[in-house]
């Protein structure tokens, strides 16, 4: 089974108190899909025991299971990029570890998948995550389609399925900053969405804080769109042309009427507005510079410790006789180390950076 037909990455943060029903629904779930598939985890630098349990899980199913373990927290869109630069199937499932979405409408994606879309997107069928979060999704949802003219009805959900020849594409972008569903859609010939269920998190709490959501956000729309920045050359000419008539009647009026000096707070509040409005497109002007930094510099975008993977001549060798297993399979670092010495410091891990060769 070298190359599964199905792939399942899952990027794990601090899951330690779900992890366990997550397997218990997870492999069954597949195991009764009928299909060679393999189950990708990587471990985003959890500061509990995550990689611990991980590391069972690998010695109990070692056949269907392989592990990434990254040194660093290096953000979920990362550990999704290092998941589909290690998987093998031929078809790749992007699933969040927090049973969010059930294990179990795997099937409802590949089935999409088999009538010859090659991306499935998901729309949850209801949401429950606090109410603050649908209202800023909703609304950046909408500003998203309109400034990349990406479309997905449901840009949070990260219950994909993705056709080899996308991972393929996203595995030759060299991007720090990104957002892989938006990416994959770009890359999509023929995409499609289907509804999936949602559930509350199982357990744990969401990793997402206002904060990040709005970084994320950022990400998206600078990423895949330069439209921010015109605006603002539109609206900074539409100023000026506001301006230029402001100051014509200001001529006539001093003509008119002769000097005055009234006004002199409607003047502060103009001001303090465009001041407002510079300052946000200096702002903006920064997120797009900030980001071209961080490309050029080259730094490596995730650090790999340890990949925990069964030996492809155990596999091949022992056939279908896995009997080969546990011990045999912690064969595991191999490609890590070459990666993991460049960057030196792991103070910052989440600064990124690209390399990744
Ligand atoms: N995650 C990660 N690295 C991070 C944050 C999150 O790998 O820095 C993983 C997390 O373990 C989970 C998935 O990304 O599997 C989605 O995270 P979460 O459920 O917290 O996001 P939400 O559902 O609230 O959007
Ligand atoms: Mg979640």
């Amino acid at each position: 089974m070298s190359t599964p037909q199905l792939s399942v990455v899952i990027p794990v943060y601090n899951e330690e108190q779900g992890l366990h029903a997550l397997f218990d629904r997870l492999y069954p779930a597949l195991d009764k899909l009928g299909i060679g598939y393999e189950i990708l985890f990587v471990n985003d630098g959890s500061r509990d025991r995550s990689a611990a349990i991980l590391r069972e899980q690998f010695q109990k199913r070692p056949d269907v299971t392989r592990v990434v373990l990254f040194n660093g927290n290096f953000g979920q869109h990362m550990a999704i990029m290092a998941g589909f630069e290690h998987c093998r199937g031929q078809r790749v499932v992007t699933l969040d570890a927090d049973l969010q979405n059930p294990p179990e409408d795997t099937g409802l994606l590949l089935a999409k998948m088999d009538e010859g879309y090659d991306y499935v997107g998901s729309i949850r069928r209801q949401r429950n995550d606090s109410w603050w979060r649908h209202v800023a999704s909703r609304a950046m949802n909408g500003l998203r389609e309109k400034i990349t003219r990406i479309k997905m009805t449901d840009q949070g959900c990260m219950f994909r399925a993705y056709d080899r020849n996308i991972i393929d594409a996203i595995n030759s972008c060299k991007e720090v900053n990104t957002f892989i569903p938006a990416l994959a859609y770009s890359f999509a010939r023929n995409p499609a969405e289907v509804v999936v269920g949602h559930e509350e998190r199982a357990a744990g709490e969401s990793k997402y804080s206002l904060y990040s959501l709005i970084r994320l956000n950022f990400d998206l729309m600078t990423s895949f769109s330069l439209v921010p920045l015109q605006m603002f050359s539109m609206l900074g000419m539409l100023i000026s042309v506001l301006s230029g008539l402001f100051f014509v009647f200001l001529v006539v009026r001093r003509l008119v009427i002769g000097p005055e000096a009234e006004g002199l707070f409607t003047l502060f509040a103009l001001m303090f507005f465009l001041i407002g409005i510079a300052l946000f497109g200096i702002g903006l002007l920064g997120e797009y510079v900030g980001r071209i930094y961080q490309q050029v510099r080259h730094r490596p975008r995730y650090l790999v410790e340890a990949v925990l993977e069964q030996s492809e001549k155990g596999e091949e060798g022992s056939g279908k006789g896995k009997a080969a297993a546990p011990d045999a399979a912690e064969t595991a670092p191999r490609k890590a180390r070459a990666k993991a010495k460049p960057a030196g410091d792991a103070a910052h891990p989440s600064l990124f950076a690209d390399g990744e060769e």
